[in-house]
């Protein structure tokens, strides 16, 4: 079969998305009862788990920072993740997505609250369709808060792709796989970016127009998250509550 997969049908992508629109998202805070944080979150056909412990006291302890606290980010993807079973454990992708997921968090966090400790977060994706280091981002930022981790902002994050020289928001797997272009953001409410990478070819007004596009998606997500968070503490003490808000970005 020779003839080009086309990724619209009706005007509409293969998902009956238009091409600025979000897949759905559901985010669930407090799934794990050991953990300090924690979140669960489906974007897409995405589902992926976000544990984090801490602050706590570092192991190895040659690593722990005499002025603030390190954070450490572990991306992991199982095995039954994927339409072909994934060999278990760390690989090449796993050890650049936690680097790069790291990052794009590390700079919200007030590491400086706590000298000498560590903040561990893992990811967990139990199911992939494109889009789990954004996933896996947006999750690790809910399980912060829900730990208590003091933070300047929420982290919110999504990418934009180009499929059949279209800029369209947040690929799927087959529009990432066989598109000519993902680029994967990060960003703060206030619009900083934290995270910017670039798989294919754009030229630099498409780079401009996925940015923005990618950019607007944070903001829908931002919204997701922030509701989440408010209607989990809103009902508890009052300082618990204004805290939580607090970290959801809001002045109180
Ligand atoms: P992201 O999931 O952040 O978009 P990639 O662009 O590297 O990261 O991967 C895109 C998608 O390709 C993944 O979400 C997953 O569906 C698939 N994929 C990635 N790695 C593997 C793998 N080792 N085996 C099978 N599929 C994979």
């Amino acid at each position: 079969m020779d003839e080009k997969l086309s990724f619209f049908k009706d005007g509409v992508r293969l998902d009956g998305r238009r091409s600025d629109e979000l897949r759905p998202i559901k985010i669930e805070v407090g799934v794990l009862a050991r953990a300090d944080g924690s979140c669960y979150m489906e974007m897409g056909d995405n589902r992926v788990i976000a544990a984090v412990y801490g602050p706590r006291e570092v192991h190895p302890r040659h690593l722990q920072e005499v002025t603030r606290a390190i954070v450490r980010y572990r991306y992991n993807m199982a095995s039954f993740s994927v339409e072909e079973r994934k060999r278990p454990g760390p690989d090449r992708r796993s050890n650049e997505v936690s680097k790069v997921s790291r990052e794009a968090l590390e700079p919200v966090v007030l590491t400086s609250y706590f000298p000498k400790s560590v903040v561990d977060i893992f990811v967990e994706v139990l199911q992939a369709d494109a889009g789990t280091r954004t996933a896996g981002i947006n999750a690790a930022s809910v399980a912060l808060a829900d730990a208590g981790i003091p933070m300047k902002s929420l982290i919110s994050s999504c990418a934009a792709g180009k499929v059949d020289g279209e800029i369209v928001l947040d690929p799927m797997k087959i529009e990432d796989n066989l598109g000519e272009a993902d680029v994967p953001i990060a960003m703060t409410p206030g619009g900083d970016i934290t995270l910017l990478q670039m798989d294919g070819r754009l030229t630099k007004d498409e780079l401009k127009r996925a940015v923005d596009l990618a950019k607007a998606g944070c903001r829908q997500i931002y919204e997701i998250q922030r509701k989440v968070l408010v209607d989990r503490y809103s009902h508890m003490e009052p300082e618990i509550c204004d805290e939580a808000v607090a970290m959801a970005g809001e002045e109180i």
